[in-house]
């Protein structure tokens, strides 16, 4: 389990760029934690770390956005499908079994689909601009990683 607390949206978006640099094609990483808790935020800096140029907002209406970088990043946010989601056919495998990394904000409504190797990012809101972000892997594939990640985190 990697954890830190970060104290802006900055940071937090700096913890995120530095795992993303140790992402490979088929990586999937799930978002769980309340409204405003900085889902999207971390997707921000995951997608600076991936290459990616393009500015990243919340995909509420659009389900998923794929962003071109050194890998595809697909963000999708099932939010507004709650419960429904994982009992929809809504291509969602593809992505998540595609060549990109997938990062799916409220993915405990598509746990069904989610594939055994994962990283499950949490983050509490634990102050006005303070955030407790905890990354646990799911599978062998991530134990190094996160070990990497926290020799090399600059927060
Ligand atoms: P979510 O996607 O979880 O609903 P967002 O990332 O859209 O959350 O929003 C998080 C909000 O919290 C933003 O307005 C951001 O500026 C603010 N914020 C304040 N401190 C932090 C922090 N340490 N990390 C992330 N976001 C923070
Ligand atoms: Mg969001």
């Amino acid at each position: 389990m990697f954890r830190r607390t970060t104290h802006s949206p900055e940071q937090t978006r700096a913890v995120a760029e530095r795992l993303a640099r140790l992402l490979q094609a088929g990586d999937v990483l799930t978002l769980t934690g309340d409204l405003g808790a900085g889902k999207t935020t971390f997707t921000q800096g995951l997608a600076k770390g991936l290459g990616v140029e393009e500015p990243v907002s919340s995909p509420t209406f659009m389900l998923i956005r794929e962003y071109e970088g050194r890998l595809p990043l697909y963000h999708m946010d099932v939010y507004r499908l709650g419960e429904q989601a994982g009992s929809e056919d809504l291509g969602i495998e593809e992505y998540l079994y595609g060549d990109g990394v997938s990062v799916i904000e409220w993915a405990e409504f598509v746990q069904p689909l989610l594939p055994d190797d994962y990283l499950q990012v949490t983050i509490r809101k634990t102050g006005e601009s303070e955030r407790r972000i905890e990354i646990a892997g799911h599978g062998v594939r991530f134990a190094r990683m996160l070990e990497e990640l926290d020799e090399t985190c600059p927060i």
